[in-house]
C-alpha cells in the first residue's frame, strides 16, 4: 500500500474546528500516514498569522522593546487550541521555554520555526501520532541548499508503520541551529518528505479547491483545472499564479509523484493534481496568468546581428546597475530588454545613458507600463494555428500587442501588452481558448 503525505496550509489549522476537520480527512484514508502542518494562519481577514507575530516577537526583542503583547497572543493561541482540542500536552511549559530562548537572543528562524514546532506538537498530540522534529530531519548546507542526506534520515526515523506529523518550514544548519525555508516553506517540507518515503501522491491541503486557469479577479468566472504538468505549473507561477510555494515542486517532480492541491474544507471536490505528463483535453491551454509593471528598454541599431558580442554587451550593462531582467525578444536589427519595474527602479536614466555611451546605437529608449501575459499548455505545442487563434481574439478585442516572446518550449506563449489593456486581454485569450 502506498503512503500518502498530506501537508496542511496556516488556513487548515487555524482554529480547533479546522483541526478537528484535518483529522477527518487523515482518518477516512489509512495511507493518509504523513502529515507536515503549518503554523496556525488567519482566522479571519483581522487576524495575524502565529508565524508574523512570532517574526514581531523577536524583531522587537532584538531592538530591546516590549514583545509581551504579541507574545501574549501567540500564547492564547495555543492555548485555546490545545485547550479546545482537550490535549494533554504542557503547551505552557514549551511557551514558557520559548519566551525563555527570545530573552537570552534567539535566532529570527528559530523564532519563526516555532509556529510549525509548537503546531506540530499539539496535532500530534491530539491524532496520537509520533512526533518528528524536522530540526533532526531536514538538514540544511553551510550554503543554505538542502542537503540531500535529508532524505535518508527521514526514511529512518518514519521506518515502520503509524502515523508521523513532521513540522514544516524549518530544519537545521551543519552547526545544528535552527534554520527556515522561505516564505511558505512548509509546502517543500511537505515535498521533500513525500520524496524521501516515496509517497504514491502529495496531498497539498488548503483553503481554495485548486489551481483556477485565470486569475478571479480577471476572469470571475474562470473554471478549475483538473489536471496540469509540472511544466505548466511553473510557467505559470512565474507569472505569479500560484497557490503553491514555487520551490516545492522540484522534490517531487524529480521523483515524478504527483501533487495533489485539494481543499480543506471541502474535501469532495476534484482539486488539481500536478502531473509529469496529463491527458490533453480538449483544453488546449492549463491556464492564462499575467501581470502589469513591466518595463522594456528597446534598442535599434543597423546590422546589429553583424556585431559581435552586441547583445552580450547590453546585458553587460543592465547588470552593472544590478538589475536583474525577465526577457529579451529580439529582431534582426533590435533587441529588447523587459525587466520589471521594481527591478529598474529609478535607475531608466542612468540606464540608458549608459547604453548610448557605450554601444551607440541609433536608437535607444524605455517603453514602460507594459503588462506580460502568458498562455500556457502542452497542448500548444506542434499544433498548427495556436497563435493565429490568440493574436486574433487580441486583435477582436482591440488590443494592441507589443511585444511577442514564445518560448523554446513551445508550451508558453507570452505576449506585451499596455497595462490599460491588460484585464481585456487577459479575458479574450481566456475565451479563445476555454470552452
Ligand atoms: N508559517 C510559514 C509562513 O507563514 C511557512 C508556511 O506556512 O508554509 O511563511
Amino acid at each position: 500500500m502506498g503512503t500518502v503525505v498530506c501537508k496542511f496550509g496556516g488556513s487548515s489549522l487555524a482554529d480547533d474546528r479546522q483541526v478537528a476537520q484535518v483529522r477527518r480527512i487523515i482518518e477516512s484514508d489509512s495511507r493518509r500516514c504523513l502529515v507536515v502542518p503549518s503554523a496556525p494562519g488567519k482566522r479571519d481577514d483581522s487576524d495575524t498569522k502565529i508565524t508574523d507575530l512570532l517574526y514581531l516577537c523577536h524583531e522587537l526583542a532584538r531592538q530591546s522593546l516590549d514583545y509581551s503583547q504579541p507574545f501574549a497572543m501567540v500564547r492564547a493561541r495555543y492555548e485555546e487550541l490545545a485547550a479546545r482540542l482537550g490535549t494533554s500536552l504542557n503547551i505552557g511549559r514549551l511557551l514558557d521555554q520559548l519566551k525563555a530562548r527570545i530573552d537570552n537572543g534567539a535566532s529570527r528562524d528559530f523564532v519563526a520555526s516555532r509556529g510549525e514546532f509548537l503546531c506540530g506538537k499539539v496535532i500530534s498530540d491530539y491524532l496520537g501520532a509520533t512526533f518528528i522534529d524536522a530540526a533532526e530531519v531536514i538538514r540544511f548546507r553551510a550554503d543554505g541548499e538542502l542537503d540531500p542526506a535529508s532524505y535518508r534520515l527521514i526514511r529512518e526515523k518514519v521506518d515502520g508503520s503509524g502515523l508521523f506529523v513532521i513540522p514544516g518550514f524549518y530544519g537545521s544548519d551543519p552547526e545544528g541551529a535552527a534554520r527556515t525555508f522561505s516564505r511558505g516553506g512548509s509546502d517543500i517540507t511537505g515535498a521533500v518528505v513525500a520524496r524521501a518515503v516515496d509517497a504514491e501522491v502529495y496531498e497539498n491541503w488548503t483553503d481554495v479547491s485548486g489551481l483556477l486557469m485565470a486569475d478571479p479577479g480577471l476572469v470571475p468566472d474562470a473554471r478549475p483545472v483538473r489536471e496540469i504538468t509540472y511544466r505548466e505549473v511553473r510557467e505559470l507561477a512565474y507569472m505569479g499564479a500560484s497557490v503553491f510555494h514555487d520551490e516545492a515542486m522540484f522534490p517531487v517532480r524529480a521523483a515524478g509523484i504527483p501533487i495533489h492541491i485539494r481543499n480543506t474544507n471541502r474535501p469532495r471536490d476534484p482539486g488539481t493534481r500536478i502531473l509529469a505528463r496529463r491527458e490533453l483535453t480538449a483544453d488546449l491551454i492549463a491556464g492564462v496568468a499575467g501581470q502589469p509593471a513591466f518595463t522594456m528598454l528597446f534598442i535599434e541599431m543597423a546590422m546589429m546581428n553583424q556585431q559581435k558580442g552586441f547583445g552580450r554587451q547590453v546585458l553587460e550593462v543592465v547588470a552593472s546597475h544590478d538589475i536583474s531582467y525577465e526577457h529579451t525578444p529580439s529582431g534582426i536589427d533590435t533587441m529588447s530588454v523587459i525587466m520589471r519595474d521594481d527591478q529598474l527602479g529609478g535607475k531608466g536614466e542612468r540606464l540608458v545613458d549608459d547604453i548610448q555611451r557605450i554601444l551607440q546605437p541609433d536608437r535607444v529608449e524605455l517603453l514602460t507600463g507594459l503588462a506580460l501575459i502568458a498562455t500556457v499548455g502542452e497542448g500548444m505545442s506542434h499544433r498548427i494555428g495556436i497563435a493565429a487563434r490568440l493574436f486574433t481574439a487580441l486583435a477582436d478585442a482591440r488590443v494592441n500587442v507589443r511585444v511577442i516572446d514564445q518560448g523554446a518550449s513551445e508550451i508558453n506563449i507570452i505576449v506585451g501588452v499596455e497595462e490599460a489593456d491588460y484585464k481585456r486581454a487577459v479575458r479574450a485569450i481566456y475565451d479563445a481558448f476555454v470552452d
